[in-house]
């Protein structure tokens, strides 16, 4: 599904965010990618959504070039992908169902398909007690999954979810966690970038370990687990 290349990325003032990173994912995995702040975590995803260009190598995702996409495909590209941004993005003048019902609105469902789904999201997340509320009135958990449900919305192959976890109680990070879960048990492969070593450790799935620009490993297990991964 998802193949980094040999791929660098630049950025001026001789700023190397990603130094010859290659790794590959394949459908219904479920994988964390670790690292401290400026290892290019985000960068990874940007060049996998096409938000930017590798300087050099290439990115694949369901086979095709990511790099050589003509402008006008990229709406369509995007839809592959569900994204948890790490500001979460919610509409603050929009109520927890607007929120949702937005998103589905924009990838074109019908008013039909748009009622049902919401219904079904807001179920499916929990927060079906919260439909009408505007996010300010939300925890951080149900924010968070607030935008989950949201990211659901273009039915993605691809649940991307960047610090998932970031401002949350742990009971709450648990239960993001097994929303997640959930989620990639019905196939959607889901990419988490977190910090949260207790999640990762919960979890004992693959985690790619990122550090200035590199993948410095890839394993299986827990955050500091050096069990290479079996390929
Ligand atoms: P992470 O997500 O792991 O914190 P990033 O991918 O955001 O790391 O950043 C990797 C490195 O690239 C950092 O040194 C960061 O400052 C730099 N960087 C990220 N985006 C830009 C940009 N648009 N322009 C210049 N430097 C950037």
């Amino acid at each position: 599904m998802i193949d980094f290349k040999n791929v660098s990325k630049n950025y001026e003032a001789g700023i190397q965010a990603l130094n010859n990173a290659s790794f590959h994912a394949d459908h219904g995995e479920f994988f964390f990618v670790v690292g401290p702040s400026g290892a290019g975590k985000s960068t990874l995803i940007r060049l996998l959504i096409r938000q930017e260009l590798p300087s050099e190598g290439q990115v694949f995702f369901e086979g095709v070039e990511v790099n050589n996409l003509p402008a006008t495909l990229l709406p369509v590209y995007r839809q592959q992908f569900g994204i948890v941004f790490q500001d979460l993005k919610l509409i603050e003048t929009k109520t927890v169902e607007e929120n949702i019902r937005f998103a589905l609105e924009i990838v074109g469902k019908r008013k039909k398909e748009v009622n049902e789904t919401t219904d079904y999201l807001l179920e499916l997340v929990k927060l079906t007690d919260h439909r009408h509320l505007h996010p300010q009135a939300l925890s951080g958990g149900e924010m968070q999954k607030v935008a989950i449900a949201r990211a659901l919305a273009s039915d993605p192959i691809l649940l991307i979810a960047d610090e998932p976890t970031g401002n949350i109680d742990p009971e709450s990070s648990l239960e993001i966690l097994s929303l997640l879960q959930t989620i990639n048990s019905w196939g959607t492969t889901v990419m988490c970038v977190t910090h949260d070593r207790e999640i990762v450790d919960h979890l004992q799935t693959r985690v790619i370990h990122m550090d200035n620009g590199e993948i410095i490993a890839d394993t299986v297990g827990g955050y500091e687990n050096n069990k290479k991964r079996k390929k």
